[in-house]
């Protein structure tokens, strides 16, 4: 069994936050390539889509998450995806801060198994996660920053995107971020080693 597999495993069993516990359908681990992959990109949480199939990103914001990750050149398998909660909070609430803490180690385990070149953090919950409480992605978006011995580009969440419609900002910059994850010449050197 991989270290991601053994991980997942144990994710699996968590029940530290007991509402989350008791209303989930399926615990949503994330998604990592049997290749390996050079960016992770973190979301925010499970939603109902997500929850049911236990495959994270699958619901509409998925869908554009897919598209835009085609468009860049970065598809979605070569990519692992995880979230900042692994369960759903009920009717899509945002995670609160106990939620988010005691998730907290899953998401730096996996960081570590993963061991990426880039990671992608999308929407507000995943970029506070990394930037701390207040971070502000239209201030930090549009280059990558070194957090914690990790290159972390920070950006807007496909939720958002599809909230403020196809020629709203939101939409543009994530698409222009992930162009950026894309290019970036650290992910490239780490395929070249890893082919
Ligand atoms: S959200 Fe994370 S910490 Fe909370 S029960 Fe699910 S796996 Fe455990």
């Amino acid at each position: 069994m991989s270290s991601w597999e053994a991980l997942a495993a144990e994710i699996r069993g968590c029940r530290a936050c007991l509402e989350l516990a008791a209303t989930r359908t399926t615990v949503v681990v994330g998604q990592l390539p049997t290749q390996g992959a050079h960016v992770l990109l973190v979301g925010e949480a499970p939603g109902a889509n997500e929850d049911l199939s236990g495959i994270p990103f699958v619901g509409k914001a998925g869908q554009l998450l897919d598209e835009l990750l085609q468009e860049v050149g970065l598809p979605r398998e070569t990519v692992a995806v995880a979230n900042v909660l692994k369960c759903r909070p009920p009717s899509n609430r945002k995670p609160t801060t106990m939620e988010a803490n005691n998730c907290r180690g899953w998401l730096t385990a996996q960081i570590a198994v993963v061991d990426p070149a880039l990671i992608v953090a999308m929407g507000g919950t995943a970029v506070e996660w990394f930037f701390g409480k207040g971070a502000k992605i239209g201030e930090l978006r549009g280059r990558v920053h070194d957090k914690a011995g990790r290159r972390v580009l920070a950006t807007y969440h496909p939720s958002a995107a599809i909230r403020f419609g196809p020629r709203g900002m939101p939409r543009a910059a994530l698409r222009e971020d992930l162009a950026t994850a894309a290019a970036d010449p650290l992910v490239a050197a780490a395929w070249k080693v890893s082919r």
